[in-house]
């Protein structure tokens, strides 16, 4: 009696050592140690606009090819206030904004970045011009932009110099947001970066403004900041790398012929804004 008694012990046991139910109750987790050596997976917020209007749009951006986490309305509906903010993509998503793309040495900026469009009808550029038109984006879906941008910032600790436009990540494919993006007003209301007008002064030193100043002296600058291109970059592509440039930092001349205010601001934003690599 006794031996059978162990042996259904054992059985049982047996039965319990092989329930369905071990696997799904994990280890616990020893969490005492913490690296220091860590940063968030999303580190840049990547500006665009749409070209289309909202409707075609929110197609474009929840079809197969494309798509952002956020999509900003232009104007705000009849009952609303403010324009509408879209999520289209959760944050811990990678969104399909960036596509070929690189800034400050990270490359693939879809699996890094948060990416946000504005309903804008974009900035048209002859070819062979040096010069287009652009929409200028209204106050209601800027401010909306600044509130957005602020919380994403502040919450991924994203650094000024991270908060970037399609153009930056792509400047021989992309020329969005455009020069009529209000990147200054941005800066000066605390997001986003924006070289210091006194450091940009003193740099000056005198000279003026707008002289033309060599490529050679510009493209090593660019680089240090954060702009990739190749070395063996074209002429062409040596004017659309600065032509990027300008639209972020210099839109009042984005012709992609670098001056002297050019150079000055470039040098304050690095001063300003070390990019450490
Ligand atoms: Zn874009």
């Amino acid at each position: 009696m006794k031996k059978g008694f162990l042996i259904i012990l054992a059985l049982l046991s047996g039965c319990q050592a092989t329930t369905p139910s071990s696997p799904t109750v994990p280890q616990a987790i020893n969490t005492t140690y913490v690296a220091r050596s860590h940063q968030p997976r999303i580190n840049a917020i990547v500006i665009h606009y749409t070209v289309a209007d909202e409707q075609r749009a929110i197609t474009l951006l929840t079809g197969k090819q494309v798509s952002s986490h956020y999509l900003i309305a232009q104007y705000p509906k009849d009952h609303q206030t403010s324009p509408e903010i879209y999520q289209l993509v959760p944050e811990e998503q990678a969104a399909w904004h960036a596509g070929l793309s690189a800034w400050r040495g990270t490359y693939n900026l879809n699996k890094t970045s948060i990416g946000i469009e504005l309903v804008n009808r974009g900035y048209s550029l002859p070819s062979g011009q040096h010069h287009g038109h652009c929409e200028s984006y209204p106050p209601q879906q800027i401010a909306v932009l600044d509130k957005l941008v602020r919380e994403i910032a502040e919450r991924y600790k994203i650094e000024p110099a991270n908060i970037i436009g399609h153009s930056d990540i792509a400047p021989l494919r992309k020329v969005d947001p455009g020069p009529c993006f209000p990147w200054q007003q941005l800066a000066q209301q605390g997001v986003g970066a924006w070289p210091d007008q006194k450091r940009v002064n003193k740099l000056l030193a005198g000279r003026a403004p707008d002289t033309p100043v060599d490529n050679a002296l510009l493209l090593p600058l660019l680089k240090q900041y954060g702009y990739v291109f190749s070395a063996h970059a074209t002429p062409q592509e040596q004017r659309q790398v600065i032509r990027a440039f300008q639209m972020h930092f210099q839109p009042e001349n984005s012709s992609g012929q670098g001056d002297q205010l050019t150079l000055a601001r470039l040098q304050a934003l690095l001063l300003q804004y070390p990019w450490h690599h």
